[in-house]
């Protein structure tokens, strides 16, 4: 069974939705007003009114919107003032660009264990771990611990997913980060936003973005006696505009996601190999998560889907205990920054070697969900995904 070539074609992973020349009012209102620097202007620039956006819609005090969901890490990490080679507690299993930004801050990258749910397992932490960044991978909540002094949140596939008490992830420790790359809840092709509710660490941040400079919008950046160096990742006013007329879509994405989600779960094959990995009511239901009983049985649904043209992926690349990055502690500097600082012995917490989260991964398949595809596009989608998964 194939999709009709229109779903097949619509039936990719999220990201790119609702982009349309008829929806695009901020985009033609930064072209009409000629300014596409965000501080050449005195009145709110449109990315002041995307921080503004992001700040109400996740409930967090500040927002300062960047290129990239990895510099957002970066500034985060570098507003907390660390020493060169502090250590930095990271999940074990989640994207390299998350151990690239404590790198290249001059940080070493401390890999724990997941649990069950693939999530950093706070029951590894060492009591003194003072920089933990969690990674809410896959629109999943991931737990997060207590008493952490510089707790970030990395939510770059988790926009708009919610912690049980209804509180937005990005918003329960020092930080949280976002990205508008291409292949996440919302997208302007590159972006990036950090959100905190300390106005000092926003102030730091807001800082180091623009060269160090304490600059007033509409005029050049000034810099205090006291100033120390920065670098620029400020925003641009384009990419801004798309990024507001992808948050007014933001609630229809996610319900969107909900709906394909139950209509998906519902018509998965029920077999005894076969299982969906639980989702929170609070996940932003960007995928169908499910493990499967071995490798072969993973692998052969992978090619089942594939052979159909249905987007599907798995989690292995996201281990980095054996990431390339990872094991030789190569760096581009001719010293070995900052691995020329890392203490001696492993930088991993795990009770096994991580044996058991290889087979895990090794045995855990998502299929990404359309939400803007309509009801029963979504329906005939869900139903070539179980007729794939039924060949198996
Ligand atoms: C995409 C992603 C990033 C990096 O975001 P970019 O905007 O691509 O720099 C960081 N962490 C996770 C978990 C991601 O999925």
């Amino acid at each position: 069974m194939t999709l009709d070539k229109r779903a097949g074609q619509r039936f990719l992973p999220y990201g790119a939705n609702y982009l349309d020349w008829s929806d695009m009012a901020e985009l033609r209102e930064v072209i009409d007003h000629r300014v596409l620097f965000r501080y050449q202007t005195e009145q709110e620039s449109m990315a002041s009114r995307l921080e503004r956006t992001a700040a109400e819609r996740l409930g967090a005090r500040h927002a300062l919107a960047v290129h990239n969901g990895t510099e957002a890490l970066r500034l985060c990490l570098i507003s907390t003032r660390p020493s060169v080679g502090d250590l930095v507690h990271i999940p074990a299993v989640t994207f390299v660009a998350v151990a690239g930004a404590v790198l290249s801050c001059g940080l070493i990258p401390v890999l724990v264990d997941v649990d069950e749910s693939l999530a950093l397992d706070t029951g590894l932490l060492p009591p003194d771990a003072r920089r933990v960044i969690t990674a809410h991978m896959e629109g999943t909540v991931a737990p997060v611990p207590a008493h952490v002094p510089y707790l970030i949140e990395d939510c770059a596939q988790s926009l708009g997913a919610r912690f049980p008490d209804g509180r937005q992830v990005g918003t329960a420790g020092y930080a949280g980060t976002f990205s508008f790359h291409h292949n996440k809840v919302l997208t302007s092709g590159e972006g990036g936003l950090v959100v905190t509710g300390d106005p000092a660490a926003w102030a730091r941040m807001r800082c180091y973005h623009d060269h160090g400079s304490a600059r007033v919008p509409g005029s050049y950046p000034t810099w205090n006696e006291d100033a120390h160096f920065g670098e620029n990742l400020v925003t641009s006013e384009g990419v801004a505009a798309v990024q507001c007329q992808q948050f007014r879509h933001l609630d229809e994405v996610l319900a969107g996601l909900e709906r394909m989600y139950a209509l998906a779960v519902d018509r998965l094959p029920d077999r005894p190999d076969l299982s969906v990995l639980p989702r929170s009511a609070g996940d932003a239901k960007v995928s169908v998560r499910m493990r499967w009983e071995s490798r072969e049985l993973r692998d052969a649904a992978v090619a089942a889907l594939t052979a159909r043209g249905i987007a599907n992926w798995t989690l292995n690349k996201y281990l980095l205990p054996e990431h390339p990055v990872l094991t030789g502690r190569r760096s581009p500097y001719a010293d070995g920054f900052p691995w020329s600082h890392a203490p001696a012995g492993p930088l991993a917490l795990s009770a096994d070697g991580f044996a058991r989260t290889r087979d895990l991964l090794d045995r855990t398949l998502c299929v990404p969900l359309s939400p803007e595809l309509p009801e029963p596009a979504q329906i005939e989608a869900a139903k070539a995904v179980q007729q794939a998964l039924e060949t198996v």
